[in-house]
C-alpha cells in the first residue's frame, strides 16, 4: 500500500487513488496546500496495486527514439492562437481528436472556488477554458476513470496535462498501448501549491472587490514575450492586469519557492517520454526560423508515429517547419531535462504561510519594491519603444541561457 514518507516522492498524479478498487486512498492537502494520498486502513485489502501504478515508484526508463521530429507550429487562426499560451498547437491537436468524435482532457479553472481541476470536453468550443497554461496543480479527481472507460467504449481520446500526469496515466492503464489515446505533454518548469493560490486569490478578490469571473495567468496583451496576469471582473472597472515581473504570485512561482517537493527532484523531464507529443514555448523564434512571427510559436517533439500522422493531417490548419538539429532545438529550455532548485528560503515561507494572513506573507516575501517597480517601467519602455524582444533576447544570451 502507497505510504508516502518523504514528499518529494509524491507528484500528486492520483494514479493510486484511481486504482483502488476499494476507494480506500483520498487525497486530502497537506499543510503546504498539495494533495497527498492517504489510506483508509479499515478499507485497504493490501492488493499492491497502487503501488504497482505509481510513477514515482516504477520510474519509466527513458529510451532514445531516433524517430522522433521536433517542428515549430502557429495555429493559422490568429484568435485562438492569441486565447493561447504559445502557438495554439493544444487546440491544433485536440481539435483533430473531437473531429473523430472524440474527447478532450485539460486542466481547467474554476473561478468560485479558484481551484484548477482536470476536465473533458467534445466539443472545439469547450477546449477554450482549457487553454493558457494554469500555474498551479490541477486536481486529476477522477479522469484516469473516465479516460480508461472511454477508450474501452472505442472512443478517441486526448489527455493533456503535465508529465507526471502523463506518466501516471500510462501506468494506471497498465502500459497497455490503446490505439485511440492521444497523450500531449507539456515542458514542466514545476507546478505551485493550490492552497497557496487559493488562499492568495481569495484575498485579492477581497482587496480589489467585485467578483472574478476568469483568471488568465499569461494573457498576450501586450505580446507573446511580454505577458500580464490577468483577472477578469463582473465588474470591468476592478480588472486587474499585472507583467509577470511584477505580479506577487507569478513572483513567488518563478522565484522556485512554492512548488512541489517532488519538482525539485522530477523524474518526467526527459527528452524521450511516453507521450506523443511534448509541446513548449519559443521566445526566441527568430533564433530558429525567419519565417514566424513573434505573436506566438510553439515548439513541439513528436515521440510516436500516431503523433506524425495526427500532424500530418492537421497541416492545413497550421503553419508547420520541421527542425532537424533536435540537440540545439532543446538546448535552451533547461526545464525540459532539468528541475528547478529548491529556492534556499522556501521552508521559512512556507513556516509563514501556516501563521501569516495570505496579504501580509505576499507583502512581506514580494513587496512592491522600487526595485520592482523599476523593472516593470523599464520593461514597458523598452516594449514601447519596439526593443522589448532585442533586448530579452541580449539579456538572455549576456546571462548564458542561449
Ligand atoms: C505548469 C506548467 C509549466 C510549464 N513550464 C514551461 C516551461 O518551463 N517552459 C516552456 O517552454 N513551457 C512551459 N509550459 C508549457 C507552455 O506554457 C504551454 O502550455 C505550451 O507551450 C502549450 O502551448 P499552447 O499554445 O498549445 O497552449 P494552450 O492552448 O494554452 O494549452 C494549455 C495546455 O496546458 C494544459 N495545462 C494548463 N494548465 C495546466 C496545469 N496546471 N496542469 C496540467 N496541464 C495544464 C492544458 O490542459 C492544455 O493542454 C508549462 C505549462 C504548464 C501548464
Ligand atoms: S493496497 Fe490495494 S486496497 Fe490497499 S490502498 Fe492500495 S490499491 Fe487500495
Ligand atoms: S505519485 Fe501518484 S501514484 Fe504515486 S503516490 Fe503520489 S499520487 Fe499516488
Ligand atoms: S516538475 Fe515534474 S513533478 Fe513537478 S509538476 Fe512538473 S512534471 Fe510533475
Amino acid at each position: 500500500m502507497i505510504f508516502i514518507q518523504d514528499k518529494k516522492d509524491c507528484c500528486g498524479c492520483s494514479a493510486c487513488t484511481s486504482i483502488c478498487g476499494k476507494n480506500a486512498i483520498s487525497l486530502p492537502l497537506d499543510e503546504e496546500g498539495f494533495q497527498y494520498p492517504l489510506v483508509d486502513l479499515s478499507l485497504c485489502v493490501d492488493c499492491g496495486l497502487c503501488e504497482k501504478v505509481c510513477p514515482i515508484l516504477n520510474v519509466e526508463p527513458e529510451v532514445p527514439n531516433p524517430a522522433q521530429k521536433g517542428y515549430l507550429l502557429q495555429l493559422v487562426e490568429n484568435e485562438i492562437r492569441k486565447q493561447s499560451t504559445s502557438g495554439g498547437a493544444f487546440t491544433a491537436i485536440a481539435s483533430w481528436v473531437i473531429k473523430q468524435g472524440g474527447v478532450v482532457f485539460g486542466a481547467s479553472m474554476d473561478v468560485e472556488t479558484f481551484e484548477v481541476h482536470h476536465q473533458s470536453v467534445d466539443t472545439v468550443e469547450g477546449l477554450g477554458q482549457f487553454r493558457i497554461s494554469k500555474y498551479v496543480q490541477s486536481h486529476v479527481d477522477d479522469s484516469y476513470n473516465k479516460v480508461r472507460d472511454l477508450l474501452k467504449a472505442g472512443r478517441w481520446v486526448c489527455f493533456s496535462g503535465t508529465p507526471c500526469q502523463i506518466e501516471g496515466l500510462h501506468h494506471y492503464l497498465r502500459k497497455k498501448k490503446y490505439d485511440k489515446l492521444v497523450l500531449v505533454d507539456v515542458v514542466c518548469y514545476g507546478i505551485p501549491s493550490p492552497g497557496v493560490f487559493k488562499d492568495y486569490m481569495q484575498w485579492k478578490q477581497k482587496e480589489i472587490g467585485g467578483k472574478f469571473k476568469r483568471v488568465l495567468f499569461r494573457e498576450k496583451i501586450l505580446s507573446y514575450n511580454y505577458t500580464s496576469f490577468s483577472v477578469y471582473n463582473e465588474d470591468s472597472r476592478k480588472d486587474y492586469h499585472l507583467g509577470v515581473e511584477r505580479e506577487q504570485f507569478m513572483r513567488s512561482f518563478f522565484s522556485n519557492i512554492n512548488v512541489r517537493p517532488a519538482c525539485y527532484d522530477c523524474k518526467f523531464k526527459k527528452r524521450y517520454r511516453v507521450s506523443d507529443f511534448t509541446i513548449w514555448d519559443c521566445y526566441d523564434v527568430k533564433a530558429f526560423s525567419k519565417n514566424f512571427d513573434e505573436e506566438g510559436t510553439n515548439r513541439v517533439l513528436v515521440h510516436t508515429e500516431l503523433g506524425k500522422q495526427i500532424l500530418s493531417e492537421i497541416r492545413p490548419n497550421v503553419k508547420l517547419e520541421q527542425f532537424n538539429d533536435l540537440d540545439y532545438f532543446i538546448a535552451d529550455e533547461i526545464a525540459m531535462v532539468k528541475s528547478v532548485p529548491m529556492g534556499p528560503k522556501r521552508e521559512q515561507f512556507f513556516k509563514d504561510y501556516q501563521n501569516m494572513q495570505i496579504g501580509d506573507l505576499m507583502q512581506k516575501w514580494f513587496p512592491t519594491t522600487m526595485k520592482v517597480r523599476l523593472n516593470s517601467l523599464l520593461r514597458m519602455t523598452a516594449f514601447r519603444f519596439g526593443i522589448y524582444n532585442d533586448a530579452k533576447r541580449i539579456v538572455k544570451r549576456l546571462l548564458g541561457k542561449n
